[in-house]
């Protein structure tokens, strides 16, 4: 089947979708095929951006025609495992583009996060063939725009959401581990397949190997000078939420071997002198690539995210165990180690933070907050003070729009010249 075809049969606005799409190409060129240099191993995950709403989305369909179930996520806290254990699909699917802002402020304020409102457009406008393919969204309570935002969004598509506790304690953590174990009765009903030791063994086993190889090439990034940029690892950390799990393991590992090499032999994509930067904030969901590029446009380069489309992501493993208890168990474990701003205290993002910045070299740490995100927002208030006298620190708020490019370079720009003086 062709794409349009598929696309048609998944109740796409085909006119509006290409309207979307047409200036992909060109962007996704200038920004990442005419750079220099570039890892041999990234023909992969530039053939699934090239091909973005095709590929992927056929094997979707094509697993949905066999009996499987898609269920689409928005937090790296809802546990693909147990997804994945079923033979069911679990894809990311938080939205990072300016196109549909205007359509997601058809029913959410205009003041609110535009992640949320981008996310919201897609569906309305049915451009999206991640959303249209989907069977259910997954959400979870964690910022209060979210968490209003699922309800409007049930009326589009069938929502579940997953209460998220706000603290860490004890009494949270038993919250969350009930929580998991109701979402996965919930799997298997929808799926009508049940959670067995084995199946969930290898949910698991396929999800850690996917972090681990995300691990792996992280760690990489520790060198100097730096084997790879930092907006190539952006853009498969994003591609990382919707891509077969396995494949995307090994083809990262396939990246990180040529990666090794490099190392070895001392070659970089950037001169050993070229400032460092750690990035942390809020998450840069695909295709919103603004912020990498503009910093790595002055000559310096991007060396972590501290963010869940980074380190958030991947960080911690699920334990293994014997029998399906202790494996949900565990499972719920796992993203409690995640330190997102939705928690209070969360004074474990700090350290994260501080850790990172020592362990890959940085020379700074820019803090960048999505416009009107409240808890990365005031959380800032934490990661200046903390850099402060520690390491050069910048604060950026921005949102999904080409507008304040300009005024971003001007203070990235001025941040890289302290670097260098
Ligand atoms: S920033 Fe927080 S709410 Fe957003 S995806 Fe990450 S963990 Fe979830
Ligand atoms: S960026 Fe902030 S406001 Fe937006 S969805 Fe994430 S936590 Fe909520």
């Amino acid at each position: 089947m062709e794409n349009r075809e598929l696309w048609e049969r998944l109740n796409m606005d085909l006119a509006k979708h290409d309207e979307f799409l047409a200036p992909l190409p060109q962007v996704f060129t200038e920004l990442f095929l005419n750079r220099k240099n570039r890892p041999a191993a990234m023909g992969y995950f530039d053939a699934v951006v090239g091909d973005v709403h095709g590929i992927r989305v056929h094997e979707l369909f094509a697993m949905k025609e066999a009996g499987a179930k898609v269920f689409s996520t928005f937090c790296v806290y809802v546990p693909e495992e147990i997804v994945v254990a079923t033979g069911s699909a679990s894809i990311g699917l938080c939205a990072g583009a300016q196109f549909t802002v205007s359509s997601g402020e058809k029913l959410l304020p205009r003041n609110l996060c535009p992640l949320i409102k981008s996310t919201m457009g897609f569906k309305l406008d049915r451009i999206c063939p991640y959303f249209q393919v989907s069977d259910w969204v997954i959400g979870e309570t964690t910022c209060d725009g979210k968490k209003k935002a699922w309800e409007i969004l049930n009326e589009y598509i069938p929502t579940y959401v997953m209460d998220l506790p706000q603290k860490k304690d004890a009494k949270d953590a038993q919250l969350w581990e009930e929580e998991v174990r109701e979402f996965a009765a919930f799997i298997e009903r929808e799926t009508k397949v049940d959670l067995t030791a084995e199946n969930l063994a290898q949910g698991i086993e396929k999800i850690n190997n996917k972090r681990q190889a995300l691990q792996r090439l992280a760690s990489l990034r520790k060198h100097n000078p730096a084997p790879i940029h930092g907006l190539d690892v952006l853009v498969i950390n994003q591609l990382a939420f919707f891509d077969d799990p396995v494949r995307f393991a090994a083809q990262v590992n396939a990246l990180c071997d040529e990666l090794d090499v490099r190392v070895k032999e001392g070659v970089g994509v950037a001169p050993a002198d070229a400032p460092r930067i750690l990035l942390t904030g809020t998450p840069q969901p695909l295709p919103n690539w603004k912020l990498h590029a503009l910093i790595e446009q002055t000559g310096a380069v991007v060396v972590g995210e501290e963010t869940c489309t980074g380190e958030r992501y991947y960080k911690d493993m699920t334990e293994p165990a014997d029998n399906v208890t202790d494996m949900l168990a565990n499972i719920a474990k796992r993203p409690l180690k995640v330190n997102c701003a939705c928690f209070t205290p969360n004074q474990g993002r700090i350290e994260d933070i501080s850790y990172m910045a020592k362990n890959l070299q940085a020379d700074a740490v820019i803090d960048c907050t999505l416009q009107f995100c409240q808890p990365y927002g005031v959380e800032s208030y934490f990661v200046g003070r903390a850099m402060e006298g520690t390491i050069p620190y910048l604060r950026l708020e921005t949102d999904f729009s080409a507008e304040d490019q300009g005024q971003l370079l001007t203070r990235i720009e001025a941040l890289i010249e302290m670097i260098r003086a």
